[in-house]
């Protein structure tokens, strides 16, 4: 693992050297003057307290965010209420190409978007990319689906011909999304891009480390076109401001921790009211004996360790067909030795920081946990400061048992264990151990068999021959949690379903639904019991 050549933040649009005294004198990095307080502005946040968002580069402040009280969640809320009554009479067409601008946005102003998830995330750039595209892709996707998915639709009458039943899609009305740190644009915006569409207002409480990006998350939407109330942002602990967020809303998105999603869902169960809950994973990749090595051992790198593996669809566990186990370790460990670690702005780095020292504690607390209770580190175990001050190598463990935390634990950090199987029935059944059952990836030469393993495995998604972009990123597929990993799916049609309400419209001609012409009840019975028979036999539905 080489070190990062320049340990400065270069070409850097946003930084300008060394930090202005009178802006914040303990600042490493200046933001062009004006540009977090345009951000900022953006919020609804009249507590007067501030809360510091640093740089996982460096640990440095990089902007004091201003705080909501619950004062303003109700002001949110009432804003957004009153233009989502505007908005949803917007035809469905508009609402769309306000999103076609917002995709050519975020392609338009990717250098801006990558510097400000970098800074306030740690991440490495490519994997800041990975965000601006995941946006582009969604935003497209539903502005050029939305009349398949909000048009009103003919459903089968009662009666053929003469009742008439069209389903209408019906906005929910405000939309509550609570999102976490670790894609921080990519999780300010996708799930409220389809709740846009489909006639919603939303208010968004992200994650306070990366309030920033979230920020400018909205400033697109206002540049798009969106009305500017459509879409309001407070900012201030989850547990503050959760209670407030979920007593207003009409629907409510949540995307973090099993732990925070269980009080969410009780929350919501109070009132009645629907919520997607998008959680955590312990996610198994499969490597099948009949695998292409090289392809499965570079899908291996990419799952476990992308984005410092903070990703809910990362994998940390890995399961390896006795037959090939010591050819994919061999080639699975080198290609993890050579990754390029590093905690700056550029390209160069192929896994960046983690983003705070409370990930970096867990991360370590996992590693020392295993190596004490007897797993062997083959690659990694340790902390880098001397690239960063939350950089950790990227680890890879054998020899994990059920007494370990990170056999079962998620570690949300780039830790993966190895495990060896004798036949894959075993390995669907370790694979399918646990609580969770967010993603798993299957490598096999034989993709009609890696399907079929796959509707045997308890994961919402199952990528083959491919780590997890495959699902994320195709977004016409829904993606989300079986068991603990959650309930409810992002993307396609069920990502945007989920903000409306079903509404069912059904005209009757003629025929009435009771006896009529003096007829009896129980020659009534005798006549309809005689059409069901019929309809039956003519094959209906
Ligand atoms: P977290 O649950 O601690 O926080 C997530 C968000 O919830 C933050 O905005 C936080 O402020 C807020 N929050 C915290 N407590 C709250 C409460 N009581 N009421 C309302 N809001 C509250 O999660 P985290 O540790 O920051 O994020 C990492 C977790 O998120 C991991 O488990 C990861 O797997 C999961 N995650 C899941 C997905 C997915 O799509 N399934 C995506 C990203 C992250």
């Amino acid at each position: 693992m080489s070190a990062p050549q320049d340990p400065s933040p270069p070409g850097n649009p946003l930084v300008e050297g060394p930090a202005d005294p009178e802006h914040d004198p303990t600042a490493v990095y200046a933001l062009e003057r004006g540009y977090v307080e345009s951000l900022t502005s953006r919020l609804l946040a009249t507590s007067g307290t501030t809360v510091p968002v640093r740089s996982p580069l460096d640990g440095a402040p990089l902007a004091h965010v201003p705080q909501s009280s619950e004062a303003d969640v109700a002001e949110a809320f009432a804003r957004a209420r009153r233009a989502q009554a505007v908005w949803a009479r917007v035809p469905v067409a508009e609402r769309a190409r306000m999103l076609l601008r917002l995709h050519d946005l975020v392609l338009e102003r990717q250098e801006e978007i990558l510097d400000l998830v970098v800074l306030e995330s740690g991440k490495a750039r490519k994997h800041a990319f990975d965000e601006a595209l995941h946006i582009a892709l969604t935003a497209r996707y539903y502005a050029r689906t939305a009349r398949q998915h909000l048009a009103t639709q003919r459903r089968l009458g009662v009666v053929p011909g003469l009742t008439r039943v069209e389903v209408n899609r019906v906005p929910k009305g405000v939309v509550g999304i609570i999102s976490p740190w670790n894609y921080p644009f990519t999780m300010a915006l996708c799930d409220g891009i389809p709740a846009l569409l489909a006639g919603n207002a939303v208010v968004a409480k992200p994650d306070a480390q990366t309030m920033l990006t979230a920020l400018l998350g909205a400033r697109l939407l206002d540049e798009a076109g969106f009305p500017q109330d459509l879409w309001q942002v407070v900012a201030g602990p989850g547990r503050e401001l959760g209670g407030p967020i979920i007593e207003r809303s009409d629907y409510v998105c949540f995307t973090g921790s099993t732990a925070t999603g269980k009080v969410i869902a009780a929350q919501c169960a109070e009132r009645l009211i629907g919520c997607s809950l998008e959680l955590g994973g312990k996610n198994p990749m499969l490597v099948l004996r009949d695998a292409d090595l090289e392809r499965a051992a570079e899908g291996a790198v990419r799952a476990s360790f992308s984005n410092a593996g903070q990703l809910c669809v990362s994998t940390e566990r890995l399961y390896v067909a006795d037959q090939v186990y010591d050819r994919f370790v061999e080639r699975f460990v080198a290609r993890t030795q050579a990754m390029t670690l590093g905690a700056t702005m550029a390209w160069e780095n192929d896994m960046g920081s983690l983003v705070s020292q409370a990930q970096l504690d867990t991360v370590r607390a996992h590693v020392d946990d295993a190596v004490a209770r007897g797993a062997r580190v083959l690659t990694g175990g340790r902390a880098r400061p001397d690239l960063g001050p939350y950089v950790f190598e990227p680890t890879v463990l054998e020899g994990v048992t059920p007494d370990m935390t990170c056999f079962g634990h998620e570690t949300f950090g780039p830790v993966v264990s190895l495990y060896r199987f004798h036949d894959e029935a075993d390995a669907v059944a370790r694979a399918n151990d646990g609580d969770y059952g967010l993603n798993a990836s299957i490598y096999s030469q034989d993709g009609a068999r890696a399907r079929a393993i796959a509707r045997h495995v308890r994961c919402g998604t199952v990528n083959v021959n491919e780590a997890f972009a495959a699902t994320f990123a195709s977004i016409d597929a829904p993606m989300g949690g079986m068991r603990e990993s959650g309930t409810g799916r992002r993307q396609g049609s069920e990502g945007i379903h989920r903000y409306t309400e079903s509404q069912s419209v059904a005209t009757q001609r003629l025929l009435r639904f009771s006896p009529v012409l003096g007829m009896s009840d129980e020659t009534y019975a005798k006549v309809m019991t005689a059409n069901l028979r019929i309809m039956k036999k003519i094959g209906r539905a």
